[in-house]
C-alpha cells in the first residue's frame, strides 16, 4: 500500500516573509500524519524553512549532477543536504524548456540525489502538440526510459506533469489521468520490475487546485500531486493535503 504524497513546488516564489504559509502547511501536515506532505522551495530558502518546521520535508527544485567543480550557479545534493533538504524536483519541463535539460540530464541529477541520501522526485509529461498527436504513453516512457533497474520508492517518486496543464487551469480528463498513470506505472514494471512498480509512488501534476483535488487524488494509480501555484498558501494547499489524507 503506497501512501499518498502532495508535494509543493514554489518555483521562483518565496523569501522569509512566505514562511508562515510553511508554518501553517506543516502544521496541517503534521495533523494527518497518513499522508506525506513536502514542499520544494526556492535555494536560499531551504536553510531558514528547515529552521521554521524542524522535521517537516523541505525539499529544492534542481541539482547538478555533479558533486563538485567548476559549474558557476549550480548546487550539488550534498550542498543540498547540508542545507536541510531531504528531497529534490529533478526534470521539472519548466528546466527542460528554459535550461533545456532532458531526459537523460533528469537521470544523472536523480542518481546524484540518490547518492547523497535525498529522496528524488522526477517530472515526465508530453506537450500539447505531443497529446493531440496521441504520442502521450510514447513521450513518458522515452522520459523515464532510464530508471535503474534498482529503482524503490523509498528513493524515487514519478511526477506526470503534463506540461500544458502547468499553470494554465487546464487538466487531462480523468480517464486520461488514470490511463497515463497506468501506462507509467507498466513501464516501470517493465523496466525495473514488480518492488519498484509496486513501491514507486506517481503523482499527477498540472493545476491541481482544491476543486479538482479530491478527484484526481481518488483515481487508480495516482499516489499523489505535485502541486504549483495552489502550493504557495495554506489556505489552497491545505485542502489539498486534506483530501489526499481522505
Ligand atoms: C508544477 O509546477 O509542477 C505544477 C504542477 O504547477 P501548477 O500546479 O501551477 O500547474
Amino acid at each position: 500500500m503506497r501512501r499518498k504524497f502532495v508535494a509543493g513546488n514554489w518555483k521562483m516564489h518565496g523569501l522569509k516573509a512566505q514562511l508562515k504559509e510553511i508554518e501553517s502547511i506543516a502544521a496541517t501536515a503534521t495533523a494527518k500524519p497518513g499522508v506525506d506532505v513536502a514542499i520544494c522551495v526556492p535555494f536560499t530558502l531551504i536553510a531558514p524553512a528547515v529552521a521554521a518546521v524542524p522535521g517537516f520535508a523541505i525539499g529544492a527544485q534542481d541539482v547538478h549532477e555533479s558533486g563538485s567543480g567548476a559549474h558557476t550557479g549550480c548546487i550539488s545534493a550534498e550542498m543540498l543536504k547540508e542545507a536541510g533538504a531531504t528531497l529534490v524536483i529533478v526534470g521539472h519541463s519548466e528546466r527542460r524548456a528554459d535550461q533545456h535539460e532532458t531526459s537523460h540530464d533528469a537521470w544523472a541529477k536523480a542518481a546524484a540525489a540518490r547518492a547523497a541520501g535525498l529522496h528524488v522526485i522526477l517530472c515526465c509529461g508530453e506537450t500539447e502538440e505531443e497529446r493531440d498527436a496521441g504520442e502521450t504513453d510514447r513521450v513518458v516512457a522515452a522520459q523515464i526510459a532510464e530508471i535503474p533497474s534498482d529503482a524503490r520508492g523509498d528513493w524515487l517518486t514519478i511526477a506526470y506533469e503534463p506540461r500544458w496543464a502547468i499553470g494554465t487551469g487546464k487538466t487531462p480528463t480523468e480517464a486520461e489521468i488514470a490511463a497515463t498513470h497506468g501506462a507509467i506505472r507498466a513501464k516501470v514494471q517493465e523496466l525495473a520490475g514488480a518492488d519498484a512498480a509496486d513501491t514507486i509512488r506517481i503523482l499527477y501534476g498540472g493545476s491541481m487546485n482544491p476543486a479538482n483535488a479530491a478527484a484526481i487524488l481518488a483515481l487508480s494509480d495516482v499516489d499523489g500531486g505535485l502541486v504549483g501555484g495552489a502550493s504557495l498558501t495554506a489556505e489552497k494547499f491545505v485542502p489539498i493535503i486534506e483530501a489526499a489524507a481522505g
